[in-house]
């Protein structure tokens, strides 16, 4: 028997409900792989936000640094701005536990759509910075400097990830650039990729500016694999590419720290949803898709094929579909039919 400690902060919203699917689905996992479980659940979140006037306590990181993982379901809200939960809580953790990588894989499960693809955003440098600020306020000369950091061994790791996981997936890697116009952090990004990619005879490159590879993205997505892309296009271009494979709804992503020094944190990719939180109407796949990355990265790799082969079923095999997707069922229906493909 193998047993985790998971961290699970569900959040706000609809993230409440897609964690306690996803927990329903990993015990029927566990059984079958004889993996034991055990979660700590924290009330991080915006409605904590509202209450104590902080996302998580000040020593929140250290509550939860020797988890074997941390599986959020979402946070956000209204009456509360984005910035703070990113800054009061998802930034802190990814950058506190050196979480470099951010994976999102993306696929038309139903076969409908003709992509399968995984983005590795670079997480915790480039343009998400918090050096720059505001000058001459109040007069017309007022303006905003925002620094970008790209450091080389922050690119260079990045960079590395991604060419292991283009030679495990058949050798075709597409690097996002916009060296055209952003003229120093760009072509330093393009140099140490192109010096990276010569060192694997396996991998052949293409690099692409941001603004044309989401034009392809959208017309032709089969064309694409691995995609690396720094913090800000890898945002961009993932939730882009979520949204041509079907609903947000499916998509998941893993916030990863390869040297496993920390816990990593696994995320879906959509938001707290507001407007469908309590109803039960959630489509808890792309949280479920995320555990299988959970699985994967606690060295499950048995687990969790199985249960994505589960996922793949439900969409294959019946007409089990939440109302993003055009269905009627509901959060649960969606994960009993899961629970009873595994
Ligand atoms: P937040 O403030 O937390 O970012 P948001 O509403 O801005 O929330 P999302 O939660 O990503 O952003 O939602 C965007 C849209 O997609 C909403 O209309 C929402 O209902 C829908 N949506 C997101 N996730 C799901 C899901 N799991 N199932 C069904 N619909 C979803
Ligand atoms: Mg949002």
């Amino acid at each position: 028997m193998h047993s985790h400690r998971i961290a699970v902060i569900p959040g706000d919203g609809i993230g409440v409900e897609v964690c306690g699917a996803t927990r329903a689905v990993l015990d029927a996992v566990g059984r079958r792989h004889a993996i034991a479980l055990t979660y700590d659940e924290f009330d991080w979140s915006c409605a904590r936000y509202l209450a104590e006037g902080a996302m998580m306590p000040a020593n929140g990181l250290d509550l939860i640094r020797h988890h074997d993982a941390i599986f959020l379901g979402a946070v956000g809200g209204p009456g509360v701005p984005d910035h703070v939960s990113l800054w009061g809580l998802l930034i802190p953790i990814r950058r506190g536990f050196q979480q470099f990588v951010n994976l999102r894989p993306i696929r038309g499960l139903d076969g409908r759509q003709a992509i399968d693809l995984v983005v590795v955003r670079e997480n915790v440098e480039g343009e998400y910075s918090e050096i720059g600020g505001r000058l001459y306020q109040g007069t017309p000369a007022e303006m905003a400097v925002q620094e970008s950091v790209f450091t080389r061994p922050g690119v260079t790791r990045i960079v590395d990830y991604a060419l292991d996981l283009a030679e495990r997936r058949g050798g075709r890697l597409t690097s996002a650039t916009k060296s055209n116009g952003i003229i120093h952090t760009m072509p330093f990004w393009d140099e140490i990729v192109a010096e990276r990619v010569a060192e694997r005879p396996a991998v052949t490159l293409r690099s692409e500016h941001i603004d044309a590879l989401c034009a392809k993205l959208v017309l032709d997505p089969a064309q694409f694999d691995v995609i690396v892309a720094s913090n800000l296009f890898g945002d961009i271009l993932s939730d882009l590419a979520a949204a041509v494979a079907g609903s947000i709804g499916l998509a998941p992503a893993a916030n990863i720290d390869p040297t496993h020094a920390y816990p990593s944190m696994f995320e879906p990719v959509h938001g707290s949803a507001p407007d469908i939180a309590g109803r039960g109407i959630a489509n808890p796949v792309g949280a479920i898709w995320t555990a299988t990355m959970m699985l994967d990265h606690l060295g499950h790799p048995e687990a969790s094929a199985n249960l994505m082969a589960a996922i793949e079923s439900v969409f294959t095999t019946t007409d089990v579909r939440t109302p993003d997707l055009g269905g009627k069922a509901g959060t649960e229906d969606m994960t009993r039919a899961i629970i009873e493909a595994l």
